[in-house]
């Protein structure tokens, strides 16, 4: 008889996609003459720089000839790139990292989803923010790491809360905990942590022997030039950190697909005895055994993004998104909401007061413009509503305007 994993069966369905489109046609259906602006989904819209463009095609021109032609890649990512990461995205910013301590892969979400394979799937203490990415959660549900989903919350997960009384950003937990996934510049809230905040978590990290998950997708938007792009801008997050961007949100790849997790050597984690192991070379097993790498023309346009003309268009367009966002969040703090995010991040987050399904419908029913609920994040997102930059200056002002005539 087969038999499945039956930590799948603790995972609650998340309908928060298909229940904003069900209530987006359900809408539209009865009222065609009012179009909807999407400001829900945490997806690009402009297309990828020329430069990427062009190096992409020019890949798959070398593909076209025998001389040129490449089979199977490194499975770690082509040197040209890892190199370019190490340079352009660590050195230039005084962090130690080096080209072999570089995985790319095609995306941060499976990186992200993957990682916890190579951890204790018995004993381990979870530490996991809400809201949250909910990628972070089910993998480790699926690993069975967690205990039954009860009133929304996972037995046996410290929940990491952002609050309007802490700013958004979660406070150290009181007790040890052994794997700590932490987003900054956040997704959902859009808030960023500071040097300070940071280097209280890589001390907390060296106390416990724990081990840090940084999650810095959207470190390209932000701008205030004292908050850290890297974890490892921090002196001893080496020893226990581990991070994962994307060029998915930097640079348009949503579509595309290419990402990287950095593994310093120096990290090490320990078997039940207590012994160190290096991380660096369980993960490269693990990678290698099941990934076979990303497309070479892939990895051309992502090199791309660091020549000179590469760094002016990624910052051009991470730019154009911030402008959408510096237009909501000065339109909604103007109707009298409070607002974190949009300053150094594509999203922001706004405590409506209400509930936050409530306040999806009034927007939606009112002015025609489609958020994301925060309840659909975690119990502490309750209250609260994503709204995303991704979309044309036109329709976010067309959005805002009707924003503003609906709740007046
Ligand atoms: C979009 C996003 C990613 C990147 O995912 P990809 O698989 O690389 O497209 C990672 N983490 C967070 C929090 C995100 O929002």
């Amino acid at each position: 008889m087969i038999r499945i994993n039956e930590n799948y069966t603790k995972l609650k369905a998340s309908y928060l996609f298909s229940d904003i489109a069900k209530r987006v046609s359900a809408y539209t259906q009865a009222n065609p003459s009012k179009p909807v602006i999407r400001l829900g989904i945490g997806d690009v819209t402009e297309p990828l720089p020329s430069v990427c463009i062009e190096a992409m095609q020019a890949g798959t021109a070398e593909m076209a000839s025998r001389t040129t032609f490449k089979g199977y890649g490194p499975e770690q990512g082509y040197a040209f790139l890892r190199e370019a990461i190490a340079q352009h995205d660590y050195a230039a910013r005084g962090c130690r990292i080096d080209a072999d301590e570089i995985f790319v892969s095609d995306g941060s979400k499976c990186d992200c989803g993957n990682i916890q394979e190579i951890f204790a799937t018995d004993g381990l203490k979870l530490a996991i923010p809400d809201p949250v990415y909910p990628v972070y959660v089910d993998t480790n549900v699926m690993a069975g790491r967690t205990g039954a989903n009860i009133n929304g919350r996972y037995e046996g997960v410290t929940y990491l809360e952002s609050t309007p009384a802490n700013g958004y950003v979660p406070s150290i937990p009181d007790h040890a905990t052994d794997l700590i996934y932490l987003c900054f510049p956040n997704n959902p809230t859009g808030a960023v942590a500071t040097r300070s905040q940071l280097a209280a978590w890589v001390a907390y990290a060296r106390e416990n022997k724990a081990l840090l998950l940084f999650d810095s997708a959207y470190e390209a938007y932000i701008r205030n030039p004292a908050i850290p792009h890297s974890i490892y801008e921090i002196e001893g997050a080496r020893e226990v950190a581990i991070e994962f961007r994307s060029f998915s949100k930097t640079a348009g790849f949503t579509g595309t697909r290419c990402a990287y997790t950095v593994v310093p050597k120096s990290l090490m984690a320990f078997d039940r005895s207590g012994q160190a192991h290096s991380v660096h070379a369980l993960w490269n097993r693990r990678h290698t055994t099941k990934f076979n790498g990303v497309s070479y023309p892939v990895q051309r346009a992502a090199a791309a993004i660091f020549t000179d003309a590469g760094k002016k268009q990624v910052s051009e367009m991470t730019s154009f998104y911030l402008a959408n966002a510096a237009l909501i969040r000065s339109a909604m703090g103007k109707l009298g909401f409070g607002c974190v995010g949009g300053d150094n991040a594509p999203y922001i987050w706004i405590n409506t007061g209400r509930d936050s399904w409530e306040f999806f419908d009034l927007l939606l029913n009112q002015a025609q413009v489609v958020c994301t609920p925060g309840a659909g994040f975690g119990k502490c997102g309750e209250g609260h509503v994503r709204i995303s930059a991704f979309n044309s200056r036109e329709n976010v002002e067309r959005a805002l305007e009707r924003i503003a005539q609906a709740l007046r």
